[in-house]
Order: structure tokens, then sequence, then C-alpha cells
């Protein structure tokens, strides 16, 4: 059975998408820690991050520097952190965080309750951002 990300890179089950490419796609987290908490994941089902075989590593980190590039130009933030977690979905995924210090990176924090609105605008922009790189 496909993994929900599966189903978000298919287009099967809604997200808000920022990009693709032909390996690796990018949306944001639907229960975020920050505004503009990212998501970027292998098109390729595979659960654990070091797994993945080192041509798709590749892809998904370039494409996460990249992603990171871009929503530093529309979050305000010191710099995006990095976090790889994998306990709750079991398909390998990068958290890129806009952060400004250590506990804005704290996964025990209470979630954000942001609009679909906002996320909306969010995506948007840091989609645009993206494109414009
Ligand atoms: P982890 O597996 O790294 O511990 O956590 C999974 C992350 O995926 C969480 O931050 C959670 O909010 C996010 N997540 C879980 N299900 C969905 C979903 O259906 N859509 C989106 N956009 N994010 C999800």
């Amino acid at each position: 059975m496909s993994s929900i990300f599966s189903k978000i890179a298919k287009g099967e089950l809604p997200s808000y998408k920022i990009a693709e490419t032909a390996t690796c796609f990018a949306f944001l987290d639907i229960n975020p820690i920050a505004e503009g908490h990212v998501l970027v994941i292998p098109k390729k089902e595979v659960d654990y991050l070091f797994d993945i075989e080192d041509e798709l590593y590749q892809d998904l980190m370039l494409f996460s520097k990249n992603v990171a590039r871009a929503i530093r130009t529309i979050i305000p933030c010191e710099r995006i952190g990095v976090a790889v977690i994998g306990l709750e979905v079991p398909h390998a995924h990068v958290h890129l965080i806009p952060i400004f210090n250590v506990h804005d990176i704290d996964f025990s924090r209470p979630k954000l309750s942001l609009s679909e609105e906002a996320l909306k605008d969010t995506s948007n922009k840091i989609s645009e951002a993206f494109l414009a790189l």
C-alpha cells in the first residue's frame, strides 16, 4: 500500500505543494512547528533516509538545499534548520524549519494552528521564490 506521502506526491491526496523534480517533492508540513515548515521527500517510497540509494539521496539533498534557499527568502529567520525523524510516517522526509534559535526546532512544542488561507499564501510565496532561484 502507498504511503501518505507517496499519495501526496502523486496528487492523490491534497497538499500545499512547494516544488518538485523528477525524483523529489516538497510540501508544507500540515502540523508545522514554525511558519514555512516544509517536508522534502523522494518520490520513491523508502522508509529510512540512510537506505536511499546514493544518486537519489544526492537529488534529495540538493533539492532540499534549493527549497531551503527559497524558504529563507520568504520567511523571516536566522537560518533554515534541518531535521530527519521519521518515527510517524514511514516514508523518508527532510524537515526544513525556519529558526531563530534552537528552541524553534523543538518538536515537542505545540504545533501552530494556521488557517488554510495562510498555508496557501505561504506555499505560493515559497513556490514562486523557488522558481525565481
Ligand atoms: P516524523 O515522521 O518525521 O516524526 O513526522 C512526520 C511529519 O509529517 C509530522 O511533522 C507531521 O505533521 C507531518 N504529516 C503527517 N501526515 C501529514 C499529511 O498528511 N500531510 C502533511 N502535509 N504532513 C503530514
